[in-house]
């Protein structure tokens, strides 16, 4: 059996180590410490826009956080993405709140403006004005965040950036993170950068990330005691996963473009086949960092290869692929909550696939992909 590869899988650089090793020598084995603070730094450096960081000990911690300052509570609503990770509306229903999903559009995969408006208005028809958005950039591909954002502004609801497979894109030139009221970021092992688990809390209201830093650590009141006024939570970054997250930092430029090299291979080795659809960037004002590869592939088209079948080729060979993400809304955990949208979603999970993406791939292994999948269409007689 030839060696496994991965859909995404871990890339150091050159210094993690060394921040790491930092922390051991000084004794910094706690969720707090330079190298959480330094990592903070460096988020915010990079993202720009007046933003503040919390680091967290996931993405989905952080989405609760962004949830629970933003108020939300029990019998609230709160407007979610149905197609993406579970992580992106599970904090909802740790609030006892219910999740509205929708739709999305079939240029970027993400939520679909108009689905946007029209939950918006319903919900509002029905007594319940929604107490947040969260839209999710998938595989780092923007969201149509001008038209979200004027629709969220018009109804003046807060706009969470679920921007954990998305550090590095940009919309319109501008850091994705940086548009909404928060956003998160996800630093777990098949992202593109990780501190092995971890997450962090964006926003340019310095109060909102001071009130995320307070409720991570348990929500100590200042006395000599353990005094609490408020529920607590232990979500702070560990100060050797924030090693890990600094040296992942000096690389993530170079990360970027090694996942966008990947994409254009795989861009180039399909053109010329009929029945694989690559998704491209809308226009000039989308830039993803392509942090996960996908097709669609069309079985109505001669051969009549279905996405199963390249697959299960694949996993034949070892090489890792996956679907897209199963939409919430056909979630059985999720079955009794709202829905917006027309099928799009269904439609691209149906036929939808992520190929192997990792910044630490060779052209050997990409090719050895793309030859697997040629040969899934060359097998089956027309
Ligand atoms: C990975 C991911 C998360 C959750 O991040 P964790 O750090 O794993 O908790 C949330 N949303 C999306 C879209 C993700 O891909």
């Amino acid at each position: 059996m030839q060696d496994k590869i991965w859909l995404s899988s871990p890339h150091m650089g050159e210094n993690e180590f060394s921040y790491v090793k930092q922390a051991f020598d000084t004794n910094w084995i706690a969720p707090l410490g330079p190298n959480v603070d330094g990592f903070e730094q460096d988020l915010a450096t990079f993202l720009g826009h007046n933003t503040h960081v919390a680091a967290l000990s996931s993405g989905t911690a952080a989405l609760h956080l962004a949830l629970i300052i933003l108020g939300v509570q029990a019998r609230d609503e709160v407007i979610c993405q149905s197609m993406t990770f579970s992580a992106s509306a599970n904090p909802i229903a740790y609030q006892g709140a219910t999740p509205v999903f929708v739709d999305s559009e079939p240029h970027t995969w993400n939520m679909s403006p108009e689905f946007l408006e029209e939950a918006i208005q319903d919900r509002i028809s029905k007594g319940k004005k929604p107490k947040a958005i969260i839209v999710v950039h998938l595989y780092g591909m923007p969201a149509e965040m001008d038209r979200i954002m004027a629709i969220a502004d018009r109804y003046a609801i807060p706009v969470i950036e679920d921007a954990a497979e998305a550090l590095g894109s940009t919309y319109k030139g501008q850091p994705l993170g940086t548009f909404g009221a928060m956003s998160i970021l996800s630093f777990n092992g098949n992202k593109i950068i990780t501190t092995s688990g971890g997450g962090a809390l964006v926003s340019a209201n310095e109060e909102w990330i001071r009130k995320a830093r307070f409720l991570a650590t348990q929500a100590r009141d200042n006395a000599p005691h353990y005094q609490h006024s408020h529920i607590g939570y232990n979500y702070r970054m560990s100060n050797i996963c924030a090693g890990i997250g600094r040296g992942q930092m000096d690389v993530l430029p170079l990360r970027v473009q090694q996942r966008r090299d990947n994409y254009e291979f795989y861009l180039k080795a399909f053109a010329g086949v009929a029945a694989v659809q690559v998704l491209q960037e809308p226009t000039i004002d989308f830039y993803s960092n392509r942090w996960l590869s996908t097709i669609l592939v069309d079985d109505a088209q001669e051969p009549g290869v279905s996405r199963e079948d390249i697959r299960l080729a694949l996993e034949k060979v070892n090489i890792e692929s996956r679907p897209l993400w199963k939409p919430m809304h056909l979630q059985p955990v999720f079955a009794h909550a709202p829905y917006y949208g027309d099928g799009t979603s269904e439609k691209l999970f149906d036929k939808g696939l992520c190929l192997p993406s990792g910044s630490n791939l060779t052209a050997t292994d990409l090719e050895r992909v793309v030859d697997h999948i040629n040969a899934c269409f060359r097998s089956i007689p027309a």
